[in-house]
Order: structure tokens, then C-alpha cells, then sequence
């Protein structure tokens, strides 16, 4: 049988790729190779590129409301597709079903977001800022964005960018994450059936080449940016020295605080769901809990011990008897994961669950790894310090409220964060001191809804402007502001000003 390969989407069609590099593409659950993905060379990012700005122009002249109904149209579609596009996901990223779906819906939120253009792009307007003076400024377009996006939500994070950028007027170039393309596609399709003119929406798939091309390539204008901490740094510092805005959100270790006065069951509940729920691998995942006193962390490792040994870990489209969390993306993530197993028990962690050679009947072949359960861990060792991004959630034990808060800050990653307690006071100290950007009280993933903007702190964000929301506006548009006179009947004459003009 002829593998399938997975091209490129470029002016409105579906694009062969005539080079010779591709990467596999598997179904984790099985370990089965599926598909080949093409990886562009910088000739065929180049066409999506001109492509991209051949469109530019005539769709910033479009005005806000018939682009709010292209979105309008978009979301309805992705409404109709919605069992396709979460099938997609899970058949290569491998995250259960449901979870699959929920991705799409929040996704599909910013695009229900940007339908709102109009109102977004109104600006400010100040009348008579001097005599007869008015002053107002103006969002524009800012031409060609790119969106690099990383392989653990292939639908949500280029959700997060393109549907504003495009509603503000801009063209697009996505480079998917090469392990799960596909779905990026299936959208780019919605879109053209919305009733997208053809080159505002490209998709090119690829590597390290492509995301060269985009990085130094002029027309390109700005750059947003999802994935791990040190290549959110390359791409921030190299699309800065070449000119262009950029975003660049990074990578994540969140800690979840469990004060005494917690209601555990919650708190518990609350933790399986955000550590080991995809697999561990989204970047607002709890891989940290911080127990507050040593009688709650026994109490909170003794339930943490019995739920992560009932863990269900199995094929994510088995829709009949749905496990928890399915299998981990490639077999080198596999790997790299167990890998981190193995360091945290050399480093003297005490392993209470071991998910180590997991495997799944019917599919021995599957990238699986059970849920692992670390106590006693310390912030010198490397599991702690690292990003492990997997089903592995370490306990950290504090002898008080200050030694859990001077903890999370002094970590490099300050992505999210949580504090579970029945007291108002601990919460509000903890919302106000805390240096993560996205926090949760009594919330186990505190990610912004659409209409908020997302971001953490530290070295999970590099760039100003956070994703979606409010500052994706101002991301993707350039403000202008006119200052205008009209002059009333006779004209002064002899009236050079040569100094600072005030009011
Ligand atoms: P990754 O950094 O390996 O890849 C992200 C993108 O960068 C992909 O499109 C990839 O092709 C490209 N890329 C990889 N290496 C490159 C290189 N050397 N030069 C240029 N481009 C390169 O990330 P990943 O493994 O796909 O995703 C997981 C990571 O993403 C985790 O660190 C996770 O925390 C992070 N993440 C962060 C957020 C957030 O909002 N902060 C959200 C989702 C994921």
C-alpha cells in the first residue's frame, strides 16, 4: 500500500510537495505509521508566502463586518465537523475523544471572539484635543503573520492565533507541529468553504526550514509562536533581530497548592484531572502539588496513591469504554518521559506509582505509560526542575503557606498556577504575590476563556502581548493615529509655529 502523505495548503488548494524530506506521522495508540508528512523547503514556504501577500491587500479592504462573516460562517463549520476534527487530533496526537472535542470548543470560542471584529477594530476618538482639533486612532492590519505551533493541542493553539489575525484583516502562513498535521488542513479547508479568498489562509507543513524561511523572510511582518522554552527564545530573538513582532509562548511547570483547610476531596479530584488528564502533555498541566504541612500531604498522597493506580490508560477512540488518558505522542516522547522516571528515582525521589512499561492489550505497540506518583520531591532535583510534559505529577512538600508561594517563584517557568483553600485571605495573598501569569483559586487549569487573553510569566513567555483576547487585537493590528484641522473660512496668514505645539 502507497503511504499517504500530508502536503501543503497554499492559495486556496491542497498542494503536492515535490521535495524529498518527509517525517512520519503515527497513530500512537497502535504505534502504527499512518502517514508521511512533507517537509516544505524554503522555495515552497516562499510560494505561501507570496501567496499570502498577493491576498493581503484586497482582504484588508474588506470591511470588519464581511470578515466577521466569513468567521460566522467558519464557526458553523467547525460546529457541522466537530466529531471529524476531534478524530483527527486523537488519531495522532492521541488524547482521548472527549478530550479531542473539548480542544475544538475551545478553539472554535476565539473564532466566536473574532466574529466580533467589528465592535474590537471601533478604536478611540476624542473630539476637539485643541480648538477645532479631533483626534482618533485606527487599527490596521499589520500584513503577513505566521503561527509555529506545538504538537499538544493541533487544533486549539493555531485556533489562538489565526481567527483574530485574520478577522483583523491580516494574511495568514501556519506551520503546524510535524507529528499531528493533518487537522491544521482540515481547517484551512473550513475556511476556504467559509468563504475565505484564496492565499489569506496558507498552511505549510515542515521543520526547522520552514520555520527559518518565516523567521527571516521581510514580508512576513509578525510571528506568533506556541512550543518549548528554548525554541520560544530562538524564535523571539530571531524574529526581533529580523524586524518582526513577535510572541512567544514556552513551556511550563505549574504548582498546585493544597492548604489545610482544602476540601481534599476536591482538591484531589482537581489534581488527577489537570496531571495526568491528556497525558500530562498541555502546557497549563499540574505536574506539581504542594501540600501545605505534612498531615496534609500524607492525607492528599495516600488518595493521590489509590486514584493514579486506578488510572484507565487506553486507545483515546475507543468511544465505548473511554479510558483516562491515552498514550503519550511518539515513541521518542515515550521515552524521554520514562527517561525522567528513571532520573527522579536515582535522585532519591520516592517513585509511589510507577507507570513504567505500561502496556495496553490489543495494543502492545502503543507509545503508552501509565500515571506516575512522586513524593519527597526537592526543587534541586532535575524532575523538578525540568519540564517533563507527561503523566508524571511530583509532590513537593512545604512547611507553610510563604515556603509554597517563595517556591513557585523562584521556579523559571511561571506559565499557571493554583491554590486550593477554604480561606479568602491565603487565596487573595496568593493571587497577589504569585509570579505566574495565569492563576487558579480552587481551579486546577485556570486558562483564560476567550474573550481574557492567555500568557504566563517568566520564561514561558517571551514578547509583550499575551494569546487571543483583547491583546491578540493589538498583536495583530498596527495603531495609527490622525490628529486632523479643518480650517474655518480665511486662512492666517504669517503664522509659522516653530515651537512644541500645546494646547
Ligand atoms: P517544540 O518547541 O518542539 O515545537 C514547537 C514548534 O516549533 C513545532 O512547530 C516545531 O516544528 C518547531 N520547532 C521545533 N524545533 C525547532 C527548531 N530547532 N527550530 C525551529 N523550529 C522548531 O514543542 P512541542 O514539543 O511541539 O510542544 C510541547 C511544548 O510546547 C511544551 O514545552 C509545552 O509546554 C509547550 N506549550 C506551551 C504552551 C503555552 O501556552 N505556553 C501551550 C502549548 C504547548
Amino acid at each position: 500500500m502507497t503511504e499517504t502523505t500530508i502536503h501543503h495548503f497554499i492559495n486556496g488548494a491542497l498542494r503536492s510537495d515535490e521535495g524529498e524530506r518527509r517525517a512520519p506521522v503515527y497513530n500512537p495508540a497502535t504505534g502504527e505509521r499512518t502517514a508521511e508528512v512533507a517537509l516544505a523547503s524554503e522555495a515552497q514556504v516562499r510560494e505561501a508566502i507570496d501567496a499570502a501577500e498577493a491576498a493581503q491587500a484586497g482582504w484588508a479592504a474588506t470591511p470588519p463586518l464581511r470578515r466577521a462573516r466569513v468567521m460566522f460562517r467558519f464557526k458553523q463549520l467547525i460546529e457541522e465537523n466537530h466529531d471529524r476534527l476531534a478524530e483527527l487530533i486523537t488519531r495522532e496526537h492521541g488524547k482521548v475523544f472527549s478530550d479531542a472535542k473539548g480542544e475544538v470548543i475551545r478553539g472554535l470560542e476565539v473564532v466566536e471572539f473574532a466574529c466580533g471584529i467589528p465592535h474590537l477594530l471601533k478604536g478611540e476618538h476624542s473630539s476637539n484635543v485643541g480648538t477645532d482639533v479631533d483626534s482618533w486612532s485606527m487599527q490596521q492590519p499589520v500584513g503577513v503573520c505566521a503561527g509555529i505551533t506545538p504538537f499538544n493541542f493541533p487544533a486549539m493553539v493555531p485556533m489562538w492565533m489565526f481567527p483574530v489575525a485574520l478577522a483583523c484583516g491580516n494574511a495568514f502562513v501556519l506551520k503546524p507541529s510535524e507529528k499531528d498535521p493533518s487537522v491544521a488542513l482540515l481547517l484551512a479547508e473550513l475556511l476556504r468553504e467559509a468563504g475565505l479568498p484564496d492565499g489569506v489562509f496558507n498552511v505549510v507543513n515542515g521543520d526547522k526550514t520552514a520555520v527559518d524561511t518565516l523567521l527571516t523572510d521581510e514580508r512576513v511582518r509578525a510571528i506568533s509562536f506556541v512550543g518549548s522554552t528554548p525554541i520560544a527564545q530562538y524564535i523571539y530573538e530571531t524574529g526581533a533581530a529580523n524586524g518582526k513582532r513577535v510572541q512567544a509562548l514556552g513551556g511550563a511547570k505549574n504548582h498546585m497548592v493544597v492548604m489545610p483547610d482544602a476540601d481534599l476531596d476536591q482538591a484531589v479530584d482537581a489534581l488527577m484531572g489537570a496531571a495526568y488528564g491528556s497525558a500530562g502533555e498541555r502546557c497549563m498541566a499540574v505536574s506539581v502539588a504542594v501540600p501545605v504541612g505534612e498531615e496534609t500531604a500524607d492525607r492528599l498522597v495516600q488518595r493521590l496513591r489509590e486514584r493514579t493506580e486506578g488510572l484507565k490508560v487506553g486507545n483515546g477512540l475507543d468511544r465505548d469504554n473511554e479510558p483516562d488518558m491515552g498514550p503519550l505522542v511518539t515513541r521518542e516522547h515515550l521515552e524521554k518521559v520514562q527517561g525522567y522516571v528513571d532520573v527522579g528515582v536515582s535522585e532519591g525521589a520516592e517513585l509511589v506509582v510507577d507507570g513504567r512499561n505500561h502496556t495496553v492489550a490489543g495494543h502492545e505497540n502503543g507509545f503508552f505509560l501509565g500515571g506516575c506518583l512522586f513524593d519527597r520531591v526537592t526543587p534541586e532535583m532535575r524532575i523538578y526542575r525540568e519540564e517533563i510534559f507527561g503523566p508524571v505529577l511530583s509532590v513537593v512538600r512545604a512547611a507553610d503557606f510563604d515556603e509554597a508561594v517563595d517556591l513557585i517563584n523562584a521556579h523559571e517557568f511561571g506559565n499557571g498556577t493554583a491554590v486550593f483553600t477554604r480561606d479568602g485571605d491565603a487565596a487573595r495573598t496568593f493571587a497577589q504575590r504569585i509570579q505566574v501569569g495565569m492563576v487558579g483559586i480552587n481551579v486546577p487549569i485556570p486558562v483564560p476563556m476567550a474573550f481574557h487573553s492567555f500568557g504566563g510569566w517568566k520564561r514561558s513567555r517571551f514578547g509583550v502581548l499575551h494569546a487571543h483576547g483583547p491583546e491578540a487585537v493589538r498583536f495583530y493590528t498596527e495603531m495609527k493615529t490622525v490628529t486632523a484641522r479643518w480650517p474655518k473660512g480665511v486662512r492666517e496668514t504669517n503664522t509659522n509655529h516653530f515651537s512644541m505645539p500645546t494646547m
